[in-house]
């Protein structure tokens, strides 16, 4: 049985009630498959005391080992020859280290079926061509970031008429450019055909609050889009309220807050996240979210804040079935929305201290002895 083949190709996105058992059966396929061809992650599973087949609800999702995010990125993890990895994915690594995520040809299947469905309801695929404004790096062969990967993917979504990038590559690195960015606004805004603005939160912010300085305002052509992706990295403190950024779309640009869309997601997970017309991230089939204490790792029942682990049977390259990130978040009941998505939704608070982060990935790599899988 092919059970994450299924779980890709179901019709409703949000239904995760509906598809549990689904779930339930595509993660233990995809743990036996990485416990059968990962010797560390088997050995993790081992020291754990812990069968694959011991998954059978998701009520049984919470004692699956995780692999927190920190130790990803000392340790490389794969459960096939590289040769048959079409795509190894590198998270940006603000903190210098990077993990390495391998997608299989599957993976990346599943992810192409994914996003058509999670984006068709706020109307990214298009035939209508655009151009882009990219708030990430300029593609370079050696820059395998996530990221910058994931930000190019989505001038794939329509068309692209012209392509502009905040974060050039100039003299050996990357360096902003917004005043480009500006210039580009002010010719799009007499073009027939929207933008789409696409990338980093805090650079998308600059930008804008430049232009406000400025005092310059635009009205771009009707259906431009502001989409926000790739977290706020090293910006947290420049981190605006929401509303404030949405003020300052509709200020400087004449994007309609329901034209901004944000996506959630992390090279170790990479499950699209994409907000709900109200702007909530809602858990789509594909993946299943617990909130576990960030100092005993027990898993929290709903509406308690704490480490987000993200679990999906969408990857068969690496083991990252169960990641936990140094994300703090919380999950609310669906109800709390109304938007009318079935399915509860994931709000991220900010990032821990990684003090406790790094005790777990420790002593993941304890259990692996110095220096395995590095
Ligand atoms: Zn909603």
């Amino acid at each position: 049985m092919d059970f994450r083949k299924e779980l890709f190709s179901g019709r409703d996105p949000y239904d995760t009630e509906g598809t549990d058992a689904l779930f339930a059966a595509a993660v233990r396929e995809n743990a036996r498959y990485h416990a059968a061809h990962c010797p560390e992650y088997r050995a993790i599973l081992e020291d754990f005391g812990f069968s694959p087949d011991e998954l059978q609800t998701t009520a049984d999702l919470g004692r699956l080992p995780f692999l927190p995010t920190a130790f990803l990125k000392t340790h490389r993890l794969f459960s096939m020859p590289r040769a048959r990895m079409p795509i190894v994915a590198s998270s940006s690594g603000t903190s210098g280290k990077a993990s390495e995520i391998g997608m299989d040809f599957g993976s990346l299947v599943s992810g192409a079926k994914m996003v058509r469905r999670v984006f068709a309801p706020r109307g990214i695929l298009s035939a209508r061509p655009c151009h882009y404004v990219v708030f990430g790096y300029e593609p370079r062969i050696s820059n395998r970031a996530a990221a910058a990967k994931t930000a190019f993917g989505y001038t794939f979504l329509a068309p692209a008429l012209s392509r502009v990038f905040a974060l050039r590559y100039r003299e050996g690195k990357y360096v902003p450019d917004l005043d480009a960015v500006i210039r580009a606004f002010e010719r799009q805004e007499k073009s027939p055909f929207p933008t789409r603005t696409i990338g980093f939160p805090a650079y998308t912010v600059f930008a804008m609050k430049r232009m406000r300085e400025r005092g310059i305002r635009l009205r771009l052509p009707p259906g431009s889009k502001i989409m926000l992706g790739g977290g706020w990295k090293q910006f947290w403190r420049e981190a605006v309220d929401k509303n404030e950024l949405y003020r300052l779309a509709e200020e400087t640009l004449g994007v309609p807050e329901d034209e901004i869309i944000e996506c959630y997601g992390a090279a170790e997970h990479p499950i699209l996240y994409c907000d709900c017309a109200r702007h909530h991230f809602h858990i789509p089939i594909y993946s299943r979210v617990l909130i576990r204490d960030a100092r005993t790792l027990e898993v929290l029942p709903i509406g308690r804040v704490g480490l987000v682990n993200l679990i999906t049977p969408m990857i068969r390259a690496t083991p990252v079935t169960s990641v936990l990130t140094d994300d703090l978040g919380i999950l609310h009941p669906a109800e709390e929305c109304g938007c009318g998505v079935k399915s509860p939704w994931l709000e991220i608070l900010g990032r821990v201290g990684l003090a406790d982060v790094k005790t777990c990935a420790a002593g993941a790599a304890e259990l692996l002895g110095e220096g395995a899988g590095t």
